[in-house]
């Protein structure tokens, strides 16, 4: 399957399978602080209630497999040491649709595993 943007149906990911074995996750960052991959790319995990990563029915992809994607214009979202580090909440989504749409936030600054999550509310799958 694949995520589209539900205002204008562009494709945001490329296609990915849930992810079924939870050990393929990864919580570390590299010894040198080089950081790594939260989930292996091509799949998705949904975010359950009870889990540590906010509110209820995040989709967490790995970032090279979000596409058709740009930072959002509002520079205030864009905070972070090296990357970003989508503490939203308090920044809001900092990633878009190319047409400008709220998708989603990237995570992606040296001190985290890198990943997006992705708003259920903002997204469909097809
Ligand atoms: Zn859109």
């Amino acid at each position: 399957m694949k995520l589209i943007c539900k205002n204008c149906e562009m494709e945001i990911s490329n296609v990915l399978t849930e992810l079924r074995d939870l050990s393929l996750l990864n919580e570390e960052i590299g010894e040198d602080h080089t950081p790594l991959d939260y989930i292996p790319q091509g799949y998705f995990l949904i975010v359950g209630e009870g889990d540590d990563v906010d509110e209820k029915g995040t989709i967490i992809i790995n970032m090279k497999d979000l596409i058709n994607s740009k930072h959002h214009r509002d520079g205030n979202r864009l905070n972070g040491c090296c990357g970003l580090d989508g503490l939203d909440g308090l920044d809001g989504m900092n990633r878009v649709c190319l047409n400008g749409h709220e998708i989603g936030t990237e995570n992606s600054d040296c001190w985290m595993p890198h990943y997006i999550t992705i708003n259920r509310n903002t997204v469909n799958f097809v």
